[in-house]
């Protein structure tokens, strides 16, 4: 059954992964061509997470999530994280394409933009929170590459969407922190600069306003309206100030 914010999953058998609620293996997985070197967050999109488990299990779908959890907080594993899961698409960050080779996905249990966009339930994310520090530590992921699907494509995808609390994930330093101390005066002469600098970061801007759309939704999620101003200029300059001082890490 679909799991419910008020329904806790049941402990994990002695001897299993205390993390790990349930096995639900996946038919749709290959293998990897790159290094683990990040994590990327999505929302099913889907009412319930038998129906998204059910689809991620169907050979004829051809997707499919390393993780999936549900809003009562059930930790579903799906693809062995040795194995590529198929959940990103065509993507791209940081010069990688092969995102699926790259990443573990994690799928969240979630209605999405489409069926009524609202927050993420807490047993979700206290789920979320020691899987992913375990992925983290385990694979030495660093903070900068723990990312949303519309951080590594932004021309197709918006989720985990602006609802997807970041800054309590980076409070566990599982993800980078929203810049607050900014600096005055503008970082970037003109709009050709500013795409530069957001490809320096990360992002794929071939469709430019969606590109800027994407780093609103994960850096200044209050106002997304894909119009450069003066302060995502400055948040993306401090982003890249902090990296290059080795602060991402
Ligand atoms: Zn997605």
């Amino acid at each position: 059954m679909s799991g419910t914010p008020s329904s806790r999953p049941e402990a994990p058998a002695p001897g299993e992964d205390p993390l790990v609620h349930r096995e639900a293996p996946s038919p749709n997985f290959d293998g990897r061509a790159l290094p683990i070197t990040m994590v990327v967050l999505h929302y099913t999109e889907m009412d319930g997470s038998e129906p998204a488990l059910a689809k991620m299990c169907d050979p004829a779908s051809k997707v499919s999530a390393h993780y999936l959890i549900s809003e009562g907080g059930e930790v579903i594993r799906l693809v062995d994280e040795a194995k590529r899961a198929w959940h990103a698409g065509v993507s791209c960050w940081r010069g990688i394409h092969d995102i699926n080779s790259a990443a573990i996905g994690i799928e969240l249990d979630h209605p999405g933009h489409l069926h009524g966009y609202r927050a993420f339930s807490e047993p979700q994310f206290e789920a979320l929170v020691p899987l992913l520090h375990r992925i983290v530590t385990t694979h030495d992921i660093p903070r900068a590459n723990v990312l949303g699907h519309s951080d590594v494509a932004p021309a197709r995808k918006i989720d985990p969407g602006e609802l997807f609390p970041w800054d309590r994930l980076a409070r566990y330093k599982l993800c980078l922190s929203r810049p607050r101390k900014l600096r005055l005066g503008d970082p970037f002469d003109n709009d050709g600069q500013f795409y530069l600098a957001l490809e320096r970061f990360g992002y794929d801007i071939t469709e430019g306003r969606k590109a800027v759309e994407a780093f609103q939704r994960r850096w200044r999620p209050e106002l997304i309206n894909g119009e450069i101003c003066g302060e995502i200029r400055a948040i993306l300059f401090q982003l890249l100030l902090d990296r290059d001082r080795g602060i991402a890490r």
